[in-house]
């Protein structure tokens, strides 16, 4: 059973109050609350154990690394990947798609090769292949949407040519909510001979994800988006690729053996790890998994779902509304724009009833383009939240609204 009071009773920082107001969190997109086990776990462990993993022979350094390595494994139990060598630890979805972008670009990509991404990714998606176009001289192709924010799968299909290399796509669009097709569009790559990078910084929070099921070549996520830490986040790889990769940095963990002539390197996923990691986040990561585990990802699916048709049906009883992001399979983001009301303004005002939501171009200014805004109001939700807090911002968003 589902039982949200005692879910909410998980998260202090639910109880407080901003400006004289019981928050109501609703930026869940931008980053997500952290249960008490995940926050006890890193005072424990620093308290209790902390020592530099791997390199020592005394009883913390052991400790430590079996803590380490010990959430690596429940990483890889989560998103059901073949082997711990699978999962590499980054900062986060950031770092990921960087890193893939600069060992895959390195090793398999030459001037005229081509990427294909969507309308609707994070600049971290976009960014990372620009700068590879600017060092190698690649070209990237984009997928378009129609206006519900659905990616054209005819479009996707006519867009690969015997140049593309990669396919990097959004799992979850963090403005639109979107769930994509990833698993059909991998399986359409994969005829094509091309392998797919998930970004799924919105997805894994949300829903269960399997990367074999979905036969995904590389898939990245953020630990601070589903109830972990900060500076922590994942890429996953198939082992057959990761082996091929060349390292992304250098430096202490990577390495085999070292001479001022030459470097031999680690073996997975050691190659991609250089220096020191956060080892105190992956710990703290691997209860966040524990904790929406236990919970059940199709209970929390089910639960933002339902908060989200429900937020959508209130929210269009407003005079003026006008909802951004109409997909049929969508996430737990909601994104709005009220009449000619400037998103930044009602934002500013909605966090006057302690109600915070994000404004602005989401960093996917592109996607911004394609819609002709500037930027939007988005409430984002997790397993926290409730009709209650739906009813509070339908209720601000209304009362903001007749001010203007
Ligand atoms: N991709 C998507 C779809 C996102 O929503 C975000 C963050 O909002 C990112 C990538 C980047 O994640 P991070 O800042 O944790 O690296």
């Amino acid at each position: 059973m589902y039982d949200i009071n005692k879910v909410r009773e998980d998260f202090p920082i639910l109880g407080r109050e901003v400006y004289g107001k019981p928050l109501v969190y609703l930026d869940n997109g931008a980053t997500t609350q952290k249960p008490r086990m995940v926050v006890d776990a890193m005072v424990d462990e620093y308290y209790s154990v902390n020592a530099n993993v791997h390199r020592g022979v005394h009883f913390l350094s052991q400790q430590a690394t079996e803590l380490h390595e010990g959430s690596r494994e429940t990483v890889r139990r989560f998103i059901n990947a073949r082997s711990t060598n699978e999962v590499i630890f980054t900062r986060g979805t950031t770092e990921s798609i960087n890193l893939l972008a600069f060992s895959f670009g390195e090793e398999f990509m030459s001037e005229g090769d081509e990427v294909i991404v969507s309308t609707m990714e994070h600049h971290s998606n976009i960014v990372p292949w620009q700068l590879l176009a600017a060092r190698k001289g690649i070209a990237i192709k984009v997928i378009p949407m129609n206006d519900q924010g659905e990616l054209l799968l005819d479009e996707y299909e006519k867009l690969f040519s015997e140049r593309t290399k990669l396919v990097s796509v959004t799992h979850v669009s963090n403005v639109l909510g979107t769930v994509n097709p990833v698993k059909q569009m991998i399986a359409t790559a994969h005829e094509h001979g091309v392998p797919v990078l998930v970004d799924g910084a919105q997805g894994v929070p949300h829903a269960a994800v399997d990367v074999q099921d979905l036969d995904a070549d590389f898939y990245a996520f953020s630990g601070h988006k589903v109830y972990g830490p900060t500076g922590v986040g994942v890429l996953y790889g198939k082992e057959e690729w990761l082996d091929r990769l060349p390292p992304y940095q250098g430096g202490g963990e990577m390495i085999q053996t070292v001479t001022f002539e030459k470097t031999t390197f680690n073996e997975l996923p050691f190659k991609f790890e250089a220096g020191t990691p956060d080892y105190i986040a992956t710990t703290a990561l691997a209860r966040a998994l524990d904790y929406v585990t236990a919970l059940g990802m199709d209970n929390i699916a089910a639960h933002e779902h339902d908060l989200t048709q429900y937020a959508m049906m209130r929210l269009k009883e407003i005079p003026n509304m006008r909802l951004i992001g109409e997909a049929e399979h969508k996430s737990s983001v909601v994104s709005f724009l009220v009449g000619d009301i400037h998103h930044f303004d009602m934002g500013t005002l909605l966090d006057r009833l302690g109600i915070a939501v994000r404004t602005g171009h989401h960093c996917a200014q592109p996607l911004m383009q394609r819609l002709g805004i500037e930027g939007t109001v988005r409430a984002s939700f997790g397993l926290y939240n409730t009709r209650d807090e739906v009813d509070i911002l339908v209720a601000g968003v209304e009362r903001v609204s007749r001010m203007f």
